[in-house]
Protein backbone atom coordinates (compact mmCIF):
# COMPACT_ATOMS: atom_id res chain seq x y z
CA UNK A 1 0.00 0.00 0.00
CA UNK A 2 1.43 3.47 -0.75
CA UNK A 3 0.14 6.78 0.35
CA UNK A 4 0.09 9.33 -1.50
CA UNK A 5 0.22 12.92 -0.31
CA UNK A 6 -0.23 14.19 -3.75
CA UNK A 7 -2.05 13.31 -6.79
CA UNK A 8 0.60 11.60 -9.61
CA UNK A 9 -0.76 14.33 -12.01
CA UNK A 10 -2.72 17.14 -12.49
CA UNK A 11 -4.08 19.37 -14.87
CA UNK A 12 -2.95 23.18 -15.96
CA UNK A 13 -4.76 25.72 -17.97
CA UNK A 14 -2.72 27.40 -19.90
CA UNK A 15 -4.01 31.22 -21.63
CA UNK A 16 -3.48 31.42 -25.09
CA UNK A 17 -0.53 34.23 -23.62
CA UNK A 18 0.96 30.39 -22.20
CA UNK A 19 0.56 31.99 -18.67
CA UNK A 20 -0.87 28.64 -16.51
CA UNK A 21 -3.88 30.14 -14.70
CA UNK A 22 -6.05 27.20 -13.49
CA UNK A 23 -4.74 23.63 -11.56
CA UNK A 24 -6.96 20.61 -10.27
CA UNK A 25 -5.38 17.96 -9.32
CA UNK A 26 -5.71 14.56 -11.02
CA UNK A 27 -6.88 12.68 -7.31
CA UNK A 28 -9.96 14.96 -7.62
CA UNK A 29 -13.74 12.96 -8.25
CA UNK A 30 -13.94 12.49 -11.80
CA UNK A 31 -16.92 14.40 -12.12
CA UNK A 32 -15.70 17.51 -10.35
CA UNK A 33 -12.72 17.49 -12.53
CA UNK A 34 -14.70 17.09 -15.88
CA UNK A 35 -16.05 20.14 -14.58
CA UNK A 36 -13.11 21.92 -13.76
CA UNK A 37 -11.27 20.72 -17.16
CA UNK A 38 -14.44 21.94 -19.05
CA UNK A 39 -14.90 24.91 -17.44
CA UNK A 40 -11.47 25.81 -18.32
CA UNK A 41 -12.19 25.32 -22.08
CA UNK A 42 -14.96 27.58 -21.66
CA UNK A 43 -12.60 30.36 -19.63
CA UNK A 44 -10.43 30.18 -23.13
CA UNK A 45 -7.44 28.08 -21.20
CA UNK A 46 -5.83 25.08 -23.11
CA UNK A 47 -6.35 22.04 -20.57
CA UNK A 48 -3.05 20.27 -20.27
CA UNK A 49 -2.32 17.17 -18.19
CA UNK A 50 1.30 16.76 -16.50
CA UNK A 51 2.91 14.95 -13.77
CA UNK A 52 2.94 16.32 -10.57
CA UNK A 53 6.63 16.62 -10.18
CA UNK A 54 6.35 18.46 -13.60
CA UNK A 55 4.03 20.64 -12.54
CA UNK A 56 5.92 21.58 -9.31
CA UNK A 57 8.77 22.31 -11.07
CA UNK A 58 6.88 24.62 -13.95
CA UNK A 59 5.58 27.18 -10.40
CA UNK A 60 8.98 27.46 -9.61
CA UNK A 61 10.25 28.11 -13.48
CA UNK A 62 7.77 29.78 -15.27
CA UNK A 63 7.56 33.13 -13.74
CA UNK A 64 4.18 33.85 -14.94
CA UNK A 65 2.39 30.68 -12.86
CA UNK A 66 -1.02 32.14 -11.83
CA UNK A 67 0.86 35.45 -12.02
CA UNK A 68 -0.46 36.52 -15.90
CA UNK A 69 1.60 39.77 -16.79
CA UNK A 70 -0.56 40.44 -20.02
CA UNK A 71 -3.76 41.80 -21.02
CA UNK A 72 -6.27 40.66 -18.49
CA UNK A 73 -9.15 37.97 -19.62
CA UNK A 74 -11.98 39.44 -21.89
CA UNK A 75 -14.33 39.64 -19.70
CA UNK A 76 -17.84 41.26 -20.29
CA UNK A 77 -18.79 43.30 -18.05
CA UNK A 78 -22.44 43.51 -16.73
CA UNK A 79 -22.77 46.63 -17.77
CA UNK A 80 -20.55 49.61 -19.50
CA UNK A 81 -19.00 51.39 -16.97
CA UNK A 82 -19.78 54.79 -18.52
CA UNK A 83 -20.65 57.23 -15.85
CA UNK A 84 -22.93 59.64 -16.29
CA UNK A 85 -24.00 63.07 -14.53
CA UNK A 86 -20.80 64.09 -13.20
ZN1 LIG B 1 -0.14 35.89 -19.74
Amino acid sequence: MTIHEHPTHCWIGRKTCGCVMSIAGDDMNRKELAKFVSQMIKDGLIPERITWEDCKGRVISEPTFFNCPHLPEPTTPEQPTLLTGL
